[in-house]
C-alpha cells in the first residue's frame, strides 16, 4: 500500500512523540483537531523510508480524519497515529500495549481504531492499557468488529447520487471498475453486481481476483491499467494518492468514486480531474461509513442509528455538489471548505467546558 499523498492545509492541534525502545515502539499520534470533540481516528503500523516520511503521512492523515468526522456529523475531532514496524525482532503485542499506554496518557482526547497494518487483535492489546480505543470484538447486536461493510454501503449510496448527476441515471448499465478487491472493494463489487453494473476489476492477488470475476462476471484487468480502463466510473479502493499529474489525463471514467483514503495526491489534481470534466467524490466524503460505525461503537450507539447515519452518506455528498455549484469549487475543494467551516464554528474545548 503506498504512503498517503502528502499536503497539509491547516497547521494540527498536538504533535505527540511516542516512544518505548523496549517495546519496540516509535511513531507520533497528531491531534489535528478537538473542536468538535475528542480527536479519533485509526493507527497506521508501516514501514517508512524515514522519520519525515512518516511525519508527512501521520499530519496529513489526521487532517484527513477531523474533514471526515466532521462532514458525517459526528461528535468527534480528528487524529491519527502512525507506528513504525520496528526493523528487528519485536513481540507485536508488547508494543501495541505500550501504544495503549501513550493513549491512556492523551486522557480521551485521542480515540484510536485500527488503520492500514493494524488489527483487532493489535486494539485488544490498546485495551488493555486504555478504554479509548475502538475496533474490538463486536457483541451481539452492538456495533464493533469490521468496519468496512458499511464503507463499502456509504461508498455505493454516493456511487449513485453521484452517477445520476453525471450520467442522468441510476448505476444499472454503468460499467464501473474497482482498483483493489480487499475488505472495502470485494464488498463494492457484490453491492454493484447487484444493481446491475458491469464490472472491471484489478487486484494483485489473482485467486482473489479469479474469485469476483466469477462470482459477478466481471472482466479482470491488469493492475497497471485499470485506471485507465474503458469504464463510466472509477473506484479506487487499494491505495492513497492514485490521482496525480501523471494519471489523471490517463482516466476514461467520467466520474471517480471509491473507498480508498486520499485518492488525490494534491489538492491541485481535484482541480485537474474538473477541468476534464471528470466528476470527483470526495473520498473522505463518501468512505465514512467506516469511521461512523467505528464512532457508534466507542459512543454506545444502537446498530440501528449506524445504518441511519451511514444511509445518509449520499445526501452528505449531494450538500457537497451543491455547495461546489454555489461556490464555483471542485467538489474536493468544497468539502474541505464546509469541514473547516464546521469546525471553525465549533466552541473551543475550554469554552464548552464553562458552557
Ligand atoms: P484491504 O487491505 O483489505 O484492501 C486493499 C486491496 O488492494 C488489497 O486486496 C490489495 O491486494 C489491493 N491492492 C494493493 N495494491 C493494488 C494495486 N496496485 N492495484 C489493485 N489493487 C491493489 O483494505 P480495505 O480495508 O479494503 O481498504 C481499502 C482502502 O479504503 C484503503 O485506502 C483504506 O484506507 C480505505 N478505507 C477503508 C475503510 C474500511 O472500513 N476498511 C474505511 C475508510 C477508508
Amino acid at each position: 500500500m503506498a504512503q498517503s499523498a502528502a499536503f497539509t492545509a491547516c497547521p494540527p492541534e498536538r504533535i505527540i512523540p511516542v516512544e518505548d525502545r523496549a517495546a519496540g515502539l516509535r511513531g507520533v499520534i497528531v491531534l489535528h483537531s478537538l473542536r468538535l470533540g475528542p480527536a479519533a481516528g485509526g493507527c497506521r503500523f508501516w514501514h517508512y523510508d524515514d522519520d519525515g516520511a512518516l511525519h508527512a503521512d501521520a499530519l496529513r492523515l489526521a487532517e484527513g480524519m477531523a474533514y471526515k468526522n466532521a462532514l458525517a456529523d459526528l461528535p468527534l475531532g480528528g487524529g491519527k497515529s502512525v507506528l513504525a514496524v520496528p526493523d528487528r525482532p519485536y513481540d507485536r503485542e508488547k508494543l501495541f500495549e505500550a501504544f495503549g499506554r501513550a493513549v491512556r496518557e492523551l486522557e480521551g482526547d485521542y480515540i484510536t481504531a485500527e488503520d492500514v497494518g493494524t488489527t483487532v487483535a493489535d486494539m485488544t492489546a490498546v485495551r488493555r492499557a486504555t478504554r479509548h480505543v475502538a475496533g474490538l470484538t463486536q457483541e451481539p447486536g452492538r456495533p464493533g468488529g469490521d468496519p468496512s461493510p458499511w464503507t463499502a454501503r456509504g461508498v455505493f449510496l454516493s456511487m449513485r447520487v453521484a452517477a445520476r448527476r453525471r450520467f442522468g441515471c441510476d448505476l444499472d448499465g454503468l460499467t464501473v471498475a474497482v482498483q483493489g478487491l480487499g475488505n472495502v472493494g470485494s464488498r463494492l463489487c457484490e453491492l454493484l453486481h447487484d444493481a446491475g453494473a458491469k464490472l472491471i476489476v484489478a487486484e494483485p492477488r489473482p485467486g482473489v481476483a479469479a474469485h469476483i470475476a466469477c462470482r459477478y462476471g466481471a472482466e479482470v484487468s491488469a493492475s497497471d491499467t485499470i485506471l485507465s480502463a474503458r469504464a463510466d466510473i472509477f473506484a479506487p479502493c487499494a491505495l492513497g494518492g492514485v490521482l496525480d499529474a501523471d494519471t489523471v489525463p490517463l482516466l476514461r471514467a467520467g466520474l471517480v468514486c471509491g473507498g480508498a483514503n486520499n485518492v488525490l495526491a494534491t489538492a491541485e489534481d481535484g482541480d485537474r480531474l474538473a477541468g476534464r470534466g471528470v466528476l470527483y467524490a470526495p473520498d473522505y466524503v463518501v468512505n465514512a461509513g467506516g469511521i461512523i460505525h467505528v464512532a457508534g461503537e466507542y459512543l454506545g450507539w444502537e446498530m440501528a442509528d449506524v445504518a441511519r447515519r451511514v444511509e445518509q452518506t449520499g445526501e452528505r455528498l449531494e450538500r457537497v455538489f451543491a455547495h461546489a455549484d454555489r461556490e464555483g469549487l471542485p467538489p474536493a475543494r468544497a468539502a474541505d471548505r464546509l469541514a473547516r467551516e464546521r469546525i471553525a464554528r465549533a466552541p473551543l474545548p475550554a469554552e464548552r467546558r464553562s458552557a
